[in-house]
């Protein structure tokens, strides 16, 4: 069996009972018998980015391990979403759910399907708040900063961004 990789994998939904969603998406993710998760942050509420005329996003991020290459884990994660009815219609758009794959190890992939570290994991204050939370000591491999140093900076150049705790 190949060796576990440690990969975190960013969680949203905007659609529906979203809560519910990436509730659901975590044991979706567990069941896949070849991702183990290890730990599920707090669920957030985000204002959109990009497109903001649509309702805000509930976010998570989830630790996990896996034996699966980055591909295979990018095609198994992108059956859960069709499975949970994702139309992509609109880039940024509305998203019944959106799973991606942030970081896998210290691996970096320059793929046309996938690029890892995830390109806007450093720009995006509802993946860097979860991840903050639940991996305090992980460092983005290619800037070597930690989620709440990316936090810090981000919070100088982008006044735009909003995430709150998710009440309840
Ligand atoms: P989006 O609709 O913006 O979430 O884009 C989804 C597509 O982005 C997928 O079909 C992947 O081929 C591609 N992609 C590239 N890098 C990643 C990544 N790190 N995680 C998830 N999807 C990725």
């Amino acid at each position: 069996m190949d060796p576990m990789e440690q990969v975190f994998i960013g969680i949203g939904s905007n659609r529906g009972d979203p809560a519910g969603i990436c509730r659901d998406a975590v044991g979706a993710l567990d069941r896949t018998g070849s991702v183990r998760v290890l730990r599920m942050s707090s669920l957030y509420r985000s204002k959109p980015v990009g497109v903001l005329d649509q309702d805000w996003f509930v976010n998570g991020v989830a630790s996990c391990e896996t034996d699966l290459e980055p591909l295979e884990l990018l095609d198994r994660v992108l059956e859960i979403e069709k499975a949970f009815g994702r139309r992509r219609l609109v880039r940024w758009g509305p998203r019944t759910l959106d799973l991606d794959l942030l970081c896998y190890g210290r691996r970096r992939v320059d793929h046309w399907r996938l690029t890892i570290p995830h390109p806007r994991l450093h720009r995006r204050l509802f993946v860097l708040v979860p991840l903050a939370e639940i991996a305090p000591d992980w460092v983005h491999p290619g800037r070597q900063l930690t989620a709440r140093q990316l936090i810090d900076q981000l919070m100088k150049q982008d006044h735009d961004q909003v995430v709150v705790p998710l009440a309840g």
